[in-house]
């Protein structure tokens, strides 16, 4: 994210907002981005302000702060993360290192989807579910509830769907299962292998 003169500044995302369609609606953008992680941001502002978190790197907050600055720290990034890995081009596969390191543990890049898809699924209320590397390189599929985020946990985030109602609802309505299918048909590989 953009910061200046100890702000953060929501960036435009690299792609129109009818460009994802139909795996995100325009309108899911235009809410989804525009409204809920815009007021994410203001509420980061407004909560380091005058803080000893005003001068500290975005991750260090999230790694350190509790309570309401966690939470909107942390759904600040995530929501950036998210939004930054998708493009109307995107699909396919992954090449290169980490093809070979899903390949490797989790036996195909199927069924990697499909272990994704089930963890997604299997939250129980608002979350995150992730893919995420540790320092070796190991990958792992974890689950997080609300703002959660595997900085926490000492581990890199490479991808990550977001399963809070209000990023399906307008779109899938109950059909937590459908939205997050669709979403492979966006995911820009090259983005998530730059991470890794
Ligand atoms: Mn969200």
């Amino acid at each position: 994210m953009i910061m200046e003169m100890a702000t953060y500044i929501q960036p435009e995302l690299p792609y129109a907002s009818d460009a994802l369609a139909p795996a995100i609606s325009k309108e899911t953008i235009e809410f989804h981005y525009g409204k809920h992680e815009k007021a994410y941001i203001d509420n980061l502002n407004k909560l380091i302000k005058g803080t000893e978190f005003e001068d500290m790197a975005l991750e260090d907050i999230i790694k350190t702060a509790e309570g309401p600055l966690f939470n909107n720290a942390s759904q600040a990034w995530n929501h950036i993360f998210y939004f930054f890995t998708f493009s109307p081009d995107g699909g396919g596969e992954p090449s290169g290192h980490l093809k070979k390191a899903i390949e490797e543990q989790f036996g195909s890049f199927d069924n990697f989807k499909n272990e994704f898809e089930k963890a997604g699924v299997g939250i129980f209320g608002s979350g995150w579910v992730w893919l995420s590397k540790d320092n070796e390189g190991k990958l792992f599929i974890t689950q997080s509830s609300n703002a959660g985020n595997p900085l926490r946990d000492g581990l890199t985030p490479l991808l990550t769907f977001d399963v809070w109602e209000h990023a399906y609802y307008l779109d899938y309505q109950n059909r937590r299962a459908d939205a997050l299918h669709k979403l492979w048909d966006i995911v820009d590989w090259n983005v998530v292998e730059s991470r890794y």
